[in-house]
């Protein structure tokens, strides 16, 4: 139940019980459960990231993510926030195996960080699934996973299911046979 393929969204809310996961390790100010953390580390490593990106947002309590959520709908509005946050108890970031990342460069916007599709940035996507990382959140999908097109995030699932949804173009859902997402 609490493997690396555990499918959180907004019709599958995290199970009680796994609301803190039991082995979070926290590496430069985000924490990931053990096994995620450690494959980050070595996509970091394997492209030589150095500082150049930032871990912006890694594993949040329910109550983070409450805050964060009306955070959002003060300053940007509901429309914004059902494309960008997910609902407290759904989001992926409550399991400690998601992960957003930043290119460092000046402030950080810690709801949608810049992550372009060139640069570091790009080396660390294509590098990711072989370290057990998919990009989340793909343009196209958007029907599927209920959320907006997110660069930026990235969720652990270990391999070979990284290797497989990448060359197949497969999102989580549609890996796992949800079909479709939200209406
Ligand atoms: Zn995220």
């Amino acid at each position: 139940m609490s493997g690396n393929l555990i499918l959180v969204n907004s019709r599958h809310p995290l199970p009680e019980g796994l609301d803190v996961p039991p082995d979070l390790s926290v590496t430069d100010g985000a924490a990931l459960r053990s096994e995620a953390a450690e494959a980050l580390k070595a996509v970091l490593e394997h492209i030589g990231a150095g500082d150049r990106i930032a871990l912006v947002s890694g594993w949040r309590s329910r109550e983070e993510q409450e805050e964060i959520y009306a955070q959002s709908l003060r300053d940007s509005g509901p429309e914004f926030t059902a494309k960008y946050v997910a609902l407290p108890g759904c989001s992926e970031h409550q399991t400690g195996l998601a992960v957003d990342l930043g290119l460092r460069e000046g402030e950080i916007d810690f709801i949608r960080p810049r992550f372009p599709y060139s640069g570091i940035c790009q080396s660390f996507r294509l590098a990711a699934p072989k370290f057990g990382f998919v990009e989340r959140y793909p343009a196209g999908k958007e029907h599927i996973t209920g959320i907006a097109h997110e660069p930026w995030h990235f969720r652990y699932v270990g391999l070979p299911h990284s290797l497989i949804m990448t060359e197949s173009g497969l999102t989580l859902e549609e890996y796992l046979g949800e079909g479709s997402g939200e209406a």
